[in-house]
């Protein structure tokens, strides 16, 4: 049974502990929460010094160091922080503490037990009388330890401290994890952002630099025909006119490439743009088609909303493109507009009535060259649902499918209600 007083003493302890994490939580930095927390548990567990030493490697021969990053000490009692024998060095000098830490386990002890050797020599030195280290293990490996130190008696940790300060550092093991953690995402942010610039500017330069040669190409082939067509036979001709069919696919797949490395480059003005207004807008541009095949567009719930005009138009276009061209052979095209919105964002759904497309290529279908057909069974570059996937997450977006084969394929994106402007 409890005493009242061990009673309390666990409550404080409990209490501190709270306060404890809290503070780790509360900082994103946890060397400047380390300062706190140690200042705090060195005066509840009535310690002289507390430190954290981190385990590292020397750059050439990989061998283990141990090196002194952090101190507490109790007023009155000299601070070891500067001492440069405790940087740098190696993990077997002090090989009878390492021993347990190296297995994750606490090592305990009175200075003037221990046996004669560096360990002793170098605690003694410290004045240290009974030391408590702790290691502090981040997924399976040994980062560093924390020690606490008596200078004033020789002490037998109860198992309240010893079970306070084991949580103690159980909480750093998770601040520590969390700050690499944060760290590796922000150093992956970086190295995307950067291979994500050097792509596009490797497009940019490909493309622009490819139109001209391409040009030429088509141009002399043209003057060629010209000039030889009654030397030409049949065969000659023909193969003139495949030359000159794929130099302009060519030229829509450079085209179609340098408007995705130009995706978000240009100045755009954010306006009131109304949905309704833009369709028809589109819809004048694909009259021919609309009409030829009786398309039926309709609209629901459609808004006005402030947002980049020509990206949005580029990817309703694009959409458009998509219905028309994937519509279902001999039947008239269908095709849905509507929009919802939540807390910050508009969503637009795209609805078709065409050949749909396979689950298992919902993914495939946004990146650049993908395409689902041969450019026999329909034309394209496989680019444009790439640029629409870059505009719309340019504008703070996303953008999914839904489809039935044979039945309907829906496109949805979002965007912004507030652009950043
Ligand atoms: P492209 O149309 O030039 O091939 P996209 O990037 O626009 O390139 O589309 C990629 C592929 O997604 C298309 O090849 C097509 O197979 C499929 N797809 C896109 N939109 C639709 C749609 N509305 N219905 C059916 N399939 C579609």
């Amino acid at each position: 049974m409890q005493t009242g007083q061990t009673n309390n003493d666990s409550k404080l302890l409990m209490k501190i502990n709270f306060e404890i994490i809290s503070i780790f939580l509360e900082y994103d930095n946890w060397h400047q929460a380390l300062k706190q927390v140690f200042a705090l548990v060195g005066t509840h567990v009535n310690v002289d010094r507390i430190y954290y030493f981190e385990i590292h490697e020397e750059p050439l021969t990989k061998a283990k160091l141990t090196s002194q990053r952090f101190e507490w000490v109790k007023a009155g009692v000299g601070p070891m922080i500067d001492n440069p024998d405790l940087q740098d060095l190696p993990i077997e000098v002090v090989e009878d503490f390492m021993k347990p830490i190296l297995i994750n386990t606490p090592f305990v002890a009175n200075v003037r037990e221990l046996p004669e050797g560096n360990t002793k020599e170098i605690l003694a030195s410290q004045d240290i009388l009974s030391i408590l280290v702790l290691p502090i293990n981040i997924n399976n490996k040994l980062f560093g330890f924390i020690g606490f130190d008596d200078c004033t008696s020789e002490r037998n940790w109860s198992e309240e401290e010893l079970h306070f300060l084991k949580s103690i550092t159980s909480n750093l093991s998770t601040a520590i994890s969390r700050r690499n953690a944060l760290i590796e995402v922000e150093r992956k942010a970086i190295e995307l952002t950067r291979i994500n610039e050097e792509l596009e500017q490797f497009a940019y330069v490909a493309s622009h630099d490819l139109q001209e040669p391409l040009r030429m190409i088509s141009e002399f082939l043209k003057l060629f025909e010209k000039k030889y067509f009654y030397t030409l036979d049949e065969k000659g001709k023909t193969y003139i006119q495949y030359a000159l069919e794929g130099s302009v696919r060519m030229k829509k797949i450079i085209l179609d490439l340098l408007e995705f490395s130009r995706v978000g480059k240009s100045n755009q003005i954010l306006e009131e743009v109304d949905v309704a207004n833009l369709v028809d807008d589109l819809k004048s541009l694909y009259i021919n088609k609309i009409e030829s095949t009786n398309t039926e567009i309709t609209l629901t719930n459609v808004k006005k909303i402030l947002c980049w005009r020509s990206p949005l138009e580029q990817v309703l276009m694009n959409l458009f493109d998509n219905a028309l061209k994937y519509a279902k052979p001999d039947v008239s095209p269908k095709i849905e507009i509507s929009m919802e919105e939540n807390e910050s964002k508009w969503i637009f759904h795209f609805t078709d009535y065409g050949i749909g497309i396979d689950p298992k290529y919902y993914d495939r279908i946004f990146v650049i060259f993908q395409r689902l057909h041969t450019k026999d069974e329909y034309e394209g570059s496989g680019m444009g649902l790439a640029i629409t996937k870059k505009i719309i997450e340019n504008m703070g977006g996303e953008i999914w499918v839904d489809s039935e084969k044979g039945i309907s394929t829906t496109f949805h994106f979002s965007i912004l209600k507030q652009p950043n402007k």
